[in-house]
């Protein structure tokens, strides 16, 4: 709301025809007064006084007769002026306009010139660009959530109408409760999963770095694991060279070594091996944890850490997982200024590569 009325608050067309107007009638005003006391100062000496005033009095009259002229001229070539400035300004509000929460896809397009207003329009379309992606990635993730919620809950909710239906045996009984507890316990893990991406989104994730000893790190995650790799008669083989230090959290660095193990263990078949592997190599710190599985299929690459990507839904949903696993794992990493990455190859297994850069910073 404007605060007062005046110049300022009428629209920019109106007041740059107005100063355009009052600056050629300045201009003007200047030079008929400089014109005036020159002619006066000239013919002083060869003109009797009362012609010269005379002259004088007769062009400021003609000058004040042309006032209004010059004023009607000034403000529509003022008018002029200012409606093809402000004309692609116009534009850029008529789009702004259209875009309505649910359409973010109207764009102004480019105004082919690289001036003020042609950056603005370009600035903006590449704002709006943001605005769509974010609002997308957005609604597909609400969509995501509410259908990983509804799959445990439908499932859920049918095992209670079978055991309700008709008495059970103890035994029934407690197969059902125990099925049902799975289905609870996968759901918390989602829920646990998304309030971690939410405060790691929202920059609130408890973050305590300590210059820490990433080998003895890997050791125990790797001890942890060696239960569960012995049940899927799976190798796990320690290739860590011992004393490597760098800055970081270690509950988060555990978290996705054990995601990595998991998937590694889980995703290779029984008999196979996965070797970890810790080294120094040019300056960086590398971890590598490699797996003779099946391989990732290359078109899957590119998205696999992204929220709730899984190369085979039906699978990961069956081994529990919540297809978050390496989307949390991503951005840890991410928070230690390091990177992540994957590399597959069909039926021959998968390698996912951790670089720290050494003297990462200190939060
Ligand atoms: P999930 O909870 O489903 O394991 P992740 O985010 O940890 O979710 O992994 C995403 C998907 O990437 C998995 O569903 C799986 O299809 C694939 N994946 C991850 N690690 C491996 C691996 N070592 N070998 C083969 N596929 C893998």
């Amino acid at each position: 709301m404007p605060k007062k009325w005046g110049l300022w608050t009428l629209s920019l067309r109106v007041r740059l025809t107005a100063w355009y107007v009052l600056l050629l009638g300045f201009i003007l005003f200047c030079f008929s007064v400089y014109l005036h006391l020159r002619l006066e100062s000239t013919l002083q000496n060869w003109v009797e006084p009362t012609l010269v005033e005379k002259a004088a009095s007769r062009l400021a009259s003609e000058t004040l007769m042309a006032v209004p002229f010059v004023l009607l001229g000034a403000t529509l070539g003022g008018l002029f002026l200012a409606n093809r400035a402000l004309r692609p300004i116009d534009q850029i509000t008529r789009t702004a306009q259209r875009i309505s929460a649910g359409d973010l896809s109207q764009r102004i397009g480019s105004q082919g010139s690289a001036d003020e207003v042609g950056r603005l329009a370009q600035t903006f379309d590449q704002m709006l660009d943001r605005l769509q992606t974010g609002f997308e990635r957005e609604k597909r993730f609400t969509a995501d959530v509410s259908h990983e919620l509804r799959t445990p809950l439908t499932a859920i909710k049918g095992r209670i109408g079978m055991i309700l239906h008709q008495p059970r045996t103890q035994d029934q009984y407690e197969d059902a409760l125990s099925k049902l507890e799975q289905q609870v316990d996968r759901m918390i893990r989602l829920i646990n999963d998304l309030l971690l991406l939410t405060r790691l989104d929202e920059k609130r994730l408890p973050w305590n770095p300590v210059n820490l000893d990433l080998s003895k790190l890997l050791e125990a995650t790797v001890e942890q694991m060696g239960q569960l790799a012995k049940e899927r008669q799976i190798s796990l083989v320690e290739q860590i060279q011992p004393e490597l230090f760098i800055q970081g959290d270690p509950d988060h660095l555990i978290r996705v070594f054990l995601n990595l193990l998991d998937n590694a263990i889980k995703y290779t078949p029984i008999k196979g091996q996965v070797i970890v592997q810790a080294k120094f190599q040019r300056m960086q710190m590398c971890v590598q944890v490699r797996d003779t599985g099946e391989g990732i299929p290359s078109e899957h690459l590119p998205h696999l850490f992204e929220r709730f990507y899984r190369v085979e839904v039906a699978r990961s949903r069956q081994t529990g997982g919540t297809g978050l696993g390496l989307a949390i794992a991503h951005e840890l990493i991410r928070l230690h200024e390091g990177t992540l990455t994957a590399h597959s190859q069909n039926n021959q297994g998968t390698t996912f590569t951790i670089v720290f850069p050494v003297f990462a910073r200190a939060f």
